[in-house]
């Protein structure tokens, strides 16, 4: 699983950092997922984070 954000689309408000900090974090004022691949044992928080993305822009990739 992969996860991509949009920072055409992401406002920097932290949230997905604050979800899923193994995934997230922030850069220049919006957030980039670091890792090139979500570990089996933070997909769950992963998802969380691109769920509950104010404006959706974390995209998930199985
Ligand atoms: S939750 Fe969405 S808008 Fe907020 S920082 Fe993360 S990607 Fe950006």
């Amino acid at each position: 699983m992969k996860a991509v954000v949009d920072k055409q689309t992401c406002t920097g408000c932290e949230l997905c950092v604050q979800t899923c900090p193994e995934v997230f974090k922030m850069e220049d004022d919006k957030a980039v997922a670091f890792v090139d691949s979500v570990s089996a044992e933070v997909e769950g928080s992963c998802q969380e984070a691109a769920d509950g993305c104010p404006v959706t822009a974390i995209k998930i990739e199985k």
